[in-house]
């Protein structure tokens, strides 16, 4: 059996998959709360095989995949770093091998996301896209003729951390005005205290955003744009196809994407003579990555 588990700044999420091509879907999941960016790494590894032990129910696993939010090196062995969580060139896929008992295959969240919409989803078919997740912090990948493109150290594609605000907000990261501090759940967090005042978590803004409160969609729409503005950059770097938005932020949907569409629009330079990318939504939405992982596992 193989199962995909996703590591983010706020859960952890394993999934085992049924079927293949358009007809794959998730059969089982198990969800924990992450411990927290102040938690030990063990903590982290602990939650981590107990999802996937909770997935398995007893029976024998061949292979799991993990998805995690951080820079992976190329080989697959260690999380150099991950802003949200507490591995620092750590040997991750060792270290949760010995844990769960099986082999372990280990990458960076939003590969495996762009792995899954690509064999499965919004990308099947596409030779050149960008795949952003809002989630926590934000990730990305990015396909070149079909394949994710990994870079010199497998850590291509972290635009997250992309300086978009000289000076600006200050960053898990250690930098100052990064992408993601405009555009994530912190983000969403942030921009409700300002707009609402209030201390709503993201799924009970969206809520509120979805039944049409016009201050929390006002924050989808910060946020979007924000989305938008930086979806510009890379498509100037890029020149893709199709923008591919997942992760937890973005399955508010077209609450979020509309912003998006129109931000992408006002910041990019010669839309009158180039066809401009769609922005769509993931087919997986949150469990992409788990996905990408399980399917990783059982390539
Ligand atoms: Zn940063």
């Amino acid at each position: 059996m193989f199962v995909g588990v996703d590591v983010g700044g706020t859960k952890v999420l394993a999934v085992e998959l049924n079927g293949r091509g358009e007809d794959l879907a998730v059969a089982r999941a198990a969800q924990l709360p992450m411990p927290g960016r102040t938690a030990a790494a063990g903590e982290v590894e602990e939650a981590v095989a107990q999802a996937v032990l909770e997935v398995a129910a007893e029976r024998p696993l061949t292979c799991v995949g993990v998805s995690a939010a951080g820079l992976v090196d190329r080989a697959g062995e260690q999380v150099r770093f991950a802003a949200h969580l507490p591995w620092r060139d750590a040997p991750v896929r060792l270290r949760l091998e010995e844990r769960i008992g099986a082999p372990v295959l280990l990458d960076n969240d939003a590969n495996c996301a762009a792995r899954a919409e690509l064999v499965a989803g919004a990308l099947r078919g596409v030779d050149s896209a960008v795949l952003i997740t809002v989630g926590t912090g934000i990730g990305g990948a990015v396909v070149l003729d079909g394949r994710v493109v990994r870079g010199a150290n497998g850590m291509a594609g972290e635009f997250g951390h992309v300086q978009v605000v000289p000076d600006g907000l200050e960053c898990e990261c250690g930098l100052r005005g990064c992408w993601e501090q405009y555009c994530s759940g912190r983000a969403l967090e942030r921009v409700t205290r300002v707009t609402l005042g209030s201390h709503l978590d993201g799924p009970e803004v969206a809520a509120l955003a979805r039944d049409g409160h016009p201050a929390a969609r006002e924050v989808f729409a910060t946020i979007g744009t924000w989305l938008g503005v930086g979806i510009a950059g890379l498509v100037s770097a890029y020149d893709p196809e199709v923008v591919v938005v997942g992760g937890g932020v973005s399955a508010v949907g077209d609450l979020l994407l509309e912003p998006a569409r129109r931000g992408l629009l006002d910041a990019l330079q010669a839309t009158a003579h180039r066809d401009v990318p769609r922005i769509v939504p993931t087919r997986f939405g949150p469990e992409a990555g788990a996905v990408g992982a399980a399917l990783h596992a059982g390539a």
